[in-house]
């Protein structure tokens, strides 16, 4: 694996291998790596001849300043995993690498209603500063193909109007979210979690499970009701338990029973902020 701390160089390098025809798979992520990202990295090198990682802690997109200290770093776990991977290319920046000008940004991205809920309405700014990183490693990686995953569904959503917005010819892969064995979707953030808050965290996985065995056509306020007090009697504070369309996450108050659905909540287990989302089948 070959690891560009510089833009410049790994331009240049990308550069030479689009020449000769090579197709880039790229899978951007905050380090902290766990089989979730892994199998992004996989997604991708079935697909492309060159897979690259970034490992960068976007201080952007943290609306809490505390989030973004506490956030793990495990750079040589990181590097390690990736070797072992067959990972082609790791880009890991600093922040003067990924913004010589300064964080602050004079961009807004028109990112529409996606801005105003669910982590938009809990996170403000955070999808902005998602925006401002990506554009600027689209702009250097340039890749063929995105790898997201499916665990951060409105970030998805985010993406995809981003690269609608700047027009740039890549095609976007969702992923599906890798779990533990109990249910916990898999997340850097679980590391910061301790025994007791970490029994307690596939909670959040089972209040969607929950609504997703028992949604029925009509109003969603009972179900959302109900899921939203399973998890406060587990121990957490509780950000939002929505039911939205999975087309465009428009929150749905009343289902026709046909429209496909993602249930997708956020709850802090005390300083430990988890999200996760399921999609509802509908096949009834
Ligand atoms: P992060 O490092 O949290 O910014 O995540 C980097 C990428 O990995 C994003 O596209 C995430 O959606 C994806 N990802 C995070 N957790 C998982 C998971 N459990 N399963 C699949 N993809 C994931």
């Amino acid at each position: 694996m070959i690891i560009f701390k510089r833009a410049r160089e790994l331009r240049a390098y990308l550069h030479k291998m689009k020449d000769k025809g090579l197709k880039t798979g790229f899978v951007p992520t905050m380090g902290a790596l766990h089989q979730g990202h892994l199998s992004l990295i996989r997604a991708s090198q079935k697909h492309n001849e060159i897979t690259l990682c970034s490992v960068f802690v976007n201080p952007t997109q943290f609306n809490d300043p505390k989030d973004f200290e506490k956030y793990p770093v495990r750079t040589e776990d990181d590097i390690y995993l990736l070797e072992r991977a067959a990972c082609d290319i790791l880009f890991l920046p600093t922040v003067g690498e990924i913004y010589p000008g300064g964080i602050t940004s004079g961009t807004h991205y028109a990112l529409g209603n996606l801005e105003n809920i669910l982590e938009g309405m809990y996170r403000p700014g955070h999808f902005q500063g998602v925006c401002q990183v990506m554009e600027r490693l689209l702009n250097i990686v340039h890749p063929d193909c995105l790898y997201l995953g499916q665990k951060d569904y409105q970030q998805c959503m985010v993406l995809k109007r981003l690269v609608e917005l700047i027009q740039l010819p890549v095609r976007i892969e969702i992923c599906p979210t890798l779990r533990e064995s109990d249910g916990l979707a898999m997340s850097s953030r679980n590391l910061r979690l301790n025994v007791p808050e970490r029994e307690k965290a596939t909670g959040i996985f089972k209040a969607l499970e929950f609504i997703r065995q028992n949604i029925e056509p009509g109003t969603t306020n009972h179900i959302l009701y109900d899921a939203q007090v399973m998890l406060s009697q587990n121990g957490f504070k509780v950000d939002y338990v929505a039911i939205s369309k999975a087309e465009n996450l428009e929150l749905v108050n009343h289902w026709d029973g046909k429209t496909p659905l993602v249930a997708l909540a956020a709850a802090f287990l005390n300083q430990v902020r988890l999200i996760d989302n399921l999609l509802l089948e509908t096949s009834n």
